[in-house]
């Protein structure tokens, strides 16, 4: 088998045989024919498995060395999750920098079973209290979003290691061809396959990949039981994109390092957000995302937030919206959401394919 999982993550283990399809087919079925247990059939009701996953996840599997379980969303992946780690403890030590749809998730959850502390991650004192307390599981998401400050990814795991607790990387922006998560001791890794790892702002998927055998029959056991499962359509469509995450990754990375830079110069700008420029981020990188930092990058305008509107409705060519990762490049002006913290006059912005000089020169008229 190959080694590569750039490699890995395009071919299976099995050679293709004479007759095979060139791609994956997609398949649309609400029940698989059989007589019933005992005829030897695997496949039953399409609540519970179908082929066009099973290609999803075994793809993103092989990337990862792990098995994965695909969701409707990434929320719905989040929520399976965050049920499966709290059967014994109900606390989830969440970052304070991160995804908030998670955070207001887990809050909808309290009474359900599941108790979430804030914290934020980059004080690891603040993790080791949090964690005093017991947990089912200490929920890291790194590069956060949206300042885009780089933990101590591997600091964090041990930590909560060391006590027994499990850990869950978000991994949706750097996504598993930079960062591989599992393989710094991490129990499971979420993705939302809406952003980068699909890439083409045409579907909305999630998925949770682990080495643990347990952990992988109740997150499976709950998608047959609830039902948040992903359409075929969708599944496919994920897998077509996911065949170029790891090139098209590395050169949106390589843009968005481009772009902060010549943004840290501009004279309407005040702050620039991305991987690497804190103290002691410059080696964290070089350890666990050599290959780049992801295409997300963050800033903020000097003045308002009206300010920074304005400049998000001057362009011509980056595309106002949410969301991120996509092959177009996208912004917004992160505080319009009410649930967000990040700074009121902070845009971020997400960095796609298109040519680099044509990127400064519409950011360079959208800044005025
Ligand atoms: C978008 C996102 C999610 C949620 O995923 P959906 O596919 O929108 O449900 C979770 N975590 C992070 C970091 C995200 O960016």
């Amino acid at each position: 088998m190959a080694q590569d999982p750039n490699t890995r993550i395009l071919h299976g283990d099995e050679p293709s045989r004479d007759g095979d399809p060139s791609a994956p087919p997609l398949e649309l079925a609400s029940f698989y024919v059989s007589q019933g247990p005992g005829d030897g059939v695997e496949y039953g009701y399409a609540r519970s498995e179908n082929r066009t996953w099973e290609a999803l996840e075994g793809a993103l599997g092989r990337l990862e060395d792990a098995r994965v379980t695909s969701f409707a969303s990434g929320m719905a992946a989040a929520q399976a999750l965050l049920f499966a780690v709290t059967t014994e403890h109900p606390r989830v030590i969440l970052p304070s920098d991160g995804y908030y749809g998670v955070r207001s998730l887990a809050s909808a959850l309290v009474g359900r079973g599941v108790e979430p502390v804030v914290v934020d991650q980059g004080d690891s004192d603040a993790v080791r209290a949090a964690l005093e307390g017991g947990a089912g599981a200490l929920w890291i998401e790194t590069p956060t979003n949206p300042l885009l400050r780089v933990l101590d990814l591997q600091g964090l795991i041990d930590l909560a290691r060391a006590r027994g607790v499990a850990t869950v990387v978000d991994n949706s922006t750097a996504t598993a061809a930079l960062q591989r998560p599992l393989d710094l001791g991490a129990t499971a890794s979420v993705v939302s396959l809406t952003k980068a790892s699909s890439g083409h702002s045409d579907l909305v998927l999630g998925a949770v990949s682990t080495r643990d055998p347990e952990l992988l029959a109740s997150l499976r056991h709950w998608r047959h039981l609830a039902g948040p499962i992903p359409g075929p359509f969708e599944a496919w469509l994920a897998l077509r994109g996911l065949r170029t995450l790891p090139v098209r990754i590395r050169h949106q990375s390589k843009s968005a390092e481009r772009i902060a830079g010549w943004l840290r110069t501009h004279p309407k700008v005040s702050q620039v957000h991305y991987p690497g420029s804190r103290e002691g981020e410059a080696e964290r990188i070089e350890r666990w995302m050599p290959e780049g930092a992801g295409p997300l990058l963050s800033f903020e305008v000097r003045g308002t937030s009206a300010d920074a509107d304005a400049v998000v409705a001057r362009s011509r060519l980056i595309r106002p919206g949410t969301s991120f990762g996509g092959v177009e490049s996208s912004w917004e002006r992160r505080a319009r959401w009410g649930a967000e913290t990040a700074p009121p006059n902070l845009i971020r912005l997400s960095v796609g394919l298109e040519g680099f000089e044509d990127l400064i020169e519409d950011i360079s008229t959208a800044l005025g």
